[in-house]
């Protein structure tokens, strides 16, 4: 990449100081956090919608990506990188951000928490996590239980 602009050298593009590339933001990756760098998902619009803290007003109607970067605090960004939230506006904490946490709900919907999961038998366990994937498919829950599950997944796991 040169410094030069996009006109001809007759026409002295070496001196010009327009930079080359009209400006244009450096191409970004797809699905990548812009705060930590690490790939993100995709989630529904409605799970951003039903989570955050913040006025519904600003959340668009584009597709935002979740990052689970623990370390990171960016939960929700959008697909170009120029609006991020963070754990500060979403009204849960989030699994993925604080592992540790036992009173961290798993699942926003019926409010397992990962310590319920953790203590749980095993047979609990299983029941909690049905629990969940009952919500997906006929409960009033459809809308974020993908998020749940995926959380009571890794919860049972750690556990
Ligand atoms: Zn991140």
């Amino acid at each position: 990449m040169t410094d030069t602009c996009c006109c001809p050298p007759e026409a002295g593009n070496t001196v010009c100081e327009l930079p080359a590339q009209n400006f244009q933001r450096p191409p970004r990756v797809a699905n990548v956090c812009p705060e930590c760098g690490k790939t993100a998902r995709p989630v529904q619009g409605q799970t951003v919608k039903a989570l955050l803290s913040v006025s519904l007003r600003e959340v668009r109607d584009v597709e935002y990506l979740f990052c689970r970067t623990q370390t990171c605090p960016v939960v929700y960004f959008s697909p170009d990188g120029e609006q991020t939230f963070t754990v500060e506006q979403v009204r849960e904490r989030v699994y993925q951000k604080a592992p540790d946490a036992e009173d961290v709900f798993a699942c926003y919907c019926f409010r397992h928490t990962v310590g319920d999961i953790r203590a749980a038998s095993s047979e609990s366990r299983m029941a909690i996590v049905d629990d969940i994937n009952t919500g997906i498919n006929v409960g009033p829950c459809a809308v974020i239980c993908e998020i749940c599950k995926v959380h009571a997944v890794w919860a049972t796991c750690a556990g």
